[in-house]
C-alpha cells in the first residue's frame, strides 16, 4: 500500500492553467494523448487532442452493480475514482489482426495485419492500473515467448499517472498493495490538489523522459506545506477504502476449497455474462477466429478477447472441460487469487473494483473470499462440480 508520497524524491507543483503545456509537449513529442472523457454516461479512456476533453467537474458514484455520473462542487479533472475501460484495450486490443489475405492471379498475398501502433502517452493511470500494466507484461513479454504485438504497443508508453484522492465504494487497493498512490512504474505522477481558489498538480518524477517533459513544462518546487496537503489526501484516501480482503492465507484457503458448495451458490446468482472479465484489467484470455468474404477472395485473421465464463472458452474435442457454471466461476476466482501466484509469483487482481461495479447479478468478490476466509473447506473428497 502507498499512501505517501516519496520523501526521497524532489516534488514539484504545475499549476492548472498551465497543465495544457503538458499536452503540447507530448503532442509535439509525437504522442498520441489517452486519458479520461465523458460519454454515454460514463468516464472512459479516449484519444485526447487537449485538457477541455477532461471530465472537468465531475466524479463518478459506484455500488454493486450502480455506476452514476455526479457534478462536484469544484473543478477538477481527476476527481473521480476509475471508469469501466481499463488500459489494456490500448496495449491488447478487443479485435486485433493478425494478418490478412488476399487472392492475386498469383496466388495468396499475405499481408502482415494492421500499421504499426501510435506512440501512446496515459493521461491518468490510477496507481492499481500500473499494477495491472505489471501483471500484464509478465503475461505478454516477460516469458518465454513474447507477444510482438503488444511489445510493439508497450516500448513507446509515456505515463502520467494520478494519485488517488477520491475512491469507489468498490475499491480495495489497500488490501491487494495496490494503492491508491503509485510507488513506480510512471514517467510523473500527478496528485492533484483544490485547495480554496488554488488548483494544482504535486508532480514526482519517475524517469529520464518524465523529467526530459516536466523541463518543458512551466514549474517549481513544492513546498513543506504542499506536500504536507499532498500526503493528507493519499492518507485520506486510504483510510476512506472500507472494503478489505484478507490475502495472507487466500491461496491455500481457496486451494482447499475446490469442492465447496458455495461455488453452487455463487452459480446460482452468477449469469456467466462474462462482464466482470472484460473491465478487469489483469484479464488475458483470447480466441483467434478466422474470416473470408463471400467470394473466398480475402481473408483475415484476428485476436479477439474471450472470457473464461464462455462456455466454448473451454473446448477441447468433445466438449468444454468446464461446462458448469460454478467450474467457470471457481476457474476465474481461482486464477486472480491462487494459481495466478504459481505462474507470475503475484494475485492477478489489483483491487480496482470494477468487476463489482459492473457485474449485473451485484457479486461481490471481496463478499465472496471473505466468505472462503470465514468458512473453510477441509475435505475434499467430495465429489467435483
Ligand atoms: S460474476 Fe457477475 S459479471 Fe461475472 S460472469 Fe457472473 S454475473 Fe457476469
Ligand atoms: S478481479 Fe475485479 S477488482 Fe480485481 S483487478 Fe479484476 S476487475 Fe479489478
Amino acid at each position: 500500500m502507498n499512501s505517501n508520497l516519496n520523501a526521497n524524491k524532489d516534488l514539484h507543483i504545475v499549476r492548472r492553467e498551465d497543465l495544457p503545456q503538458l499536452f503540447n509537449i507530448l503532442i509535439k513529442d509525437g504522442h498520441q494523448i489517452v486519458g479520461p472523457t465523458l460519454r454515454d454516461g460514463a468516464i472512459v479512456l479516449d484519444v485526447l487532442e487537449g485538457v477541455a476533453e477532461l471530465p472537468l467537474g465531475w466524479t463518478d458514484e459506484q455500488d454493486k452493480a450502480r455506476y452514476r455520473l455526479v457534478k462536484r462542487k469544484d473543478e477538477a479533472l481527476f476527481g473521480y475514482s476509475c471508469g469501466p475501460q481499463t488500459w489494456k484495450k490500448f496495449l491488447f486490443p478487443p479485435d486485433h489482426i493478425l494478418f490478412k489475405a488476399d487472392k492475386t492471379r498469383h496466388g495468396w498475398r499475405i499481408d502482415a495485419g494492421e500499421n504499426a501502433p501510435p506512440k501512446f502517452a496515459f493521461l491518468g493511470m490510477r496507481a492499481c492500473d500500473i499494477h495491472a500494466l505489471t501483471e500484464l507484461d509478465k503475461v505478454f513479454i516477460a516469458g518465454e515467448y513474447q507477444d510482438s504485438a503488444y511489445l510493439e504497443r508497450r516500448e513507446n508508453i509515456f505515463i502520467i499517472s494520478i494519485n488517488c484522492s477520491v475512491v469507489g465504494n468498490n475499491c480495495f487497493c489497500t488490501s491487494m498493495g495496490s494503492g491508491p498512490g503509485a510507488a513506480s512504474g510512471y514517467d510523473l505522477a500527478l496528485t492533484e490538489i483544490i485547495d480554496g481558489d488554488l488548483h494544482y498538480y504535486l508532480i514526482e518524477v519517475g524517469s529520464e523522459k518524465g523529467e526530459e517533459v516536466l523541463g518543458e513544462i512551466k514549474h517549481r518546487t513544492a513546498s513543506q506545506e504542499e506536500i504536507r496537503k499532498g500526503n493528507e489526501l493519499l492518507t485520506a484516501a486510504a483510510q476512506a477504502i472500507s472494503l478489505k480482503v484478507d490475502t495472507e492465507k487466500l491461496p491455500k484457503i481457496l486451494k482447499k476449497s475446490v469442492e465447496h458448495p458455495r461455488w453452487k451458490e455463487i452459480a446460482s446468482r452468477c449469469l456467466t455474462c462474462g462482464n466482470c472479465t472484460m473491465v478487469c484489467p489483469t484479464c488475458f484470455c483470447s480466441t483467434v477466429q478466422d474470416y473470408t468474404d463471400l467470394r473466398g477472395s480475402q481473408a483475415s485473421r484476428l485476436r479477439k478477447w474471450d472470457s473464461c465464463f464462455n462456455i466454448e472458452y473451454s473446448y477441447i474435442h468433445g466438449g468444454s472441460v468446464r461446462y458448469s457454471s460454478e467450474a467457470r466461476y471457481r476457474q476465474w476466482m481461482m486464477h486472480k487469487f491462487a494459481s495466478w501466484i504459481d505462474q507470475f509469483g503475484s494475485f492477478g487482481c489489483v483491487g480496482c473494483g470494477r468487476c463489482i461495479t459492473w457485474c449485473p447479478a451485484g457479486i461481490d468478490v471481496t463478499e465472496e473470499l471473505r466468505f472462503f476466509c470465514q468458512n473453510p473447506l477441509l475435505d475434499t473428497t467430495a465429489k467435483s462440480a
